[in-house]
């Protein structure tokens, strides 16, 4: 792949902002008087690290990719978000998603004003390379792909997504926000092989961290210089920062998080499936699954009347009957599932 083929012309040739912090690159320094910031208020007047130089170096020791292979944003959503902006041409280039899949791939594609072209999973929500490959054209600029998926819960097929980013003359992303549930080998380790790989990852799920709004994708150096030119010059706060490199040093406790969800899982899916209104139930290697139900708005509303929240997806195309529900903790899910058997259907 030629990445200079495949960028936009206007960010190729773009000059990105200077900041302050990335001008001064001398010894350290006790004085700042380089960024209009305020003397007062200590810690918080001062600009975090544009490219969050030590939270990278911890991101990498944790997830086993060199920190030049790492981007932060805010949430993934900003690197989803990026990838239109760096390769997608409005109004002439497309995309090429799985459907069903995760609902920013498509909402950031037209806000960009990129077509978003779908193509349905096959049976039992499993991907055919052929198919999404035949769906691209000259303009399709980048493949998106979900693994575990985003509502279905499944692993899609290793070797059909290698296919995937060994024939596609573009990017390929794949995002991996729930592959700390699973156990299979993350594509993320295959980003220094593929020059047109960019792997999602989140501190949102698995980090137990949504609220903090950081994001990882990971991809070649190359890759990352674009997004780095792109980005709003001091995209990740200082705060986030701080806050992530806690939650990274306690391993231990993020370990029990883990473990705690997968085996809250496995005991939930099977007494989900035992109601008498359950279908169906999804295979998950995700945090959540898929259950397909006789009358899912029905049983939506009613859960609502009982405090409780699960996701509609009865109106997502391939979904229909479907809620997804999130696994939570013993005791939310056993209110849950006493909700639900006191059920008046
Ligand atoms: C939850 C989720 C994310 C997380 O997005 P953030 O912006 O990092 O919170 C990303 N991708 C998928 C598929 C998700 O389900």
């Amino acid at each position: 792949m030629d990445l200079n083929k495949i960028v936009r012309d206007n960010i190729l040739r773009l000059k990105p902002y200077s900041c302050a912090r990335d001008e001064f690159k001398g010894r350290e320094a006790s004085v700042f008087l380089d960024a209009n910031e305020s003397p007062f208020n200590g810690p918080y007047n001062r600009y975090p690290d544009p490219l969050q130089v030590e939270l990278k170096a911890a991101i990498a020791r944790e997830k086993g990719i060199p920190s030049p292979y790492i981007f932060l944003g805010n949430g993934s959503d900003e690197a989803i978000d990026l990838v239109y902006r760096v390769f997608c041409e409005p109004g002439i280039d497309n995309v090429v998603a799985i459907q069903p899949t995760y609902g920013m791939y498509g909402v950031c594609a037209d806000i960009n004003n990129v077509e978003y072209r779908q193509v349905p999973l096959g049976e039992g929500y499993n991907l055919d390379a052929d198919a999404l490959l035949g769906a691209c054209d000259e303009h399709t600029k980048v493949i998106w792909i979900c693994t575990p998926n985003n509502p279905t819960g499944n692993v899609l097929d290793r070797k059909q997504i290698e296919t995937v980013i060994e024939l596609f003359d573009g990017i390929v992303v794949i995002d991996e926000a729930y592959s700390d549930f699973c156990d299979e080998r993350p594509f993320r380790y295959d980003v220094g092989r593929y020059d047109n790989l960019i792997v999602l990852n989140t501190f949102s799920k698995a980090w137990a961290s949504a609220a903090i709004r950081l994001g990882m994708a990971y991809a070649n150096p190359a890759i990352i210089a674009f997004f780095n030119k792109v980005k709003y010059p001091y995209n990740v706060n200082m705060l986030t920062q701080q806050e992530a490199l806690k939650v990274l040093s306690d391993r231990r406790r993020y370990m029990k998080w883990l473990i705690t969800t997968r085996q809250e899982r496995d005991n939930l899916m099977p007494s989900f499936a035992l109601l008498p209104f359950c279908q169906k139930v999804y295979p998950s290697s995700a945090n959540f699954f898929l259950a397909k139900v006789t009358d899912a708005e029905r049983i939506y509303n009613y859960l609502i009347d009982c405090g409780i929240v699960v996701r509609n997806r009865n109106n997502v195309a391939l979904c229909e009957g479907c809620l997804r529900i999130t696994v939570g903790d013993a005791q939310e899910n056993n209110a849950l599932l006493s909700a639900l058997r006191k059920a008046p259907f």
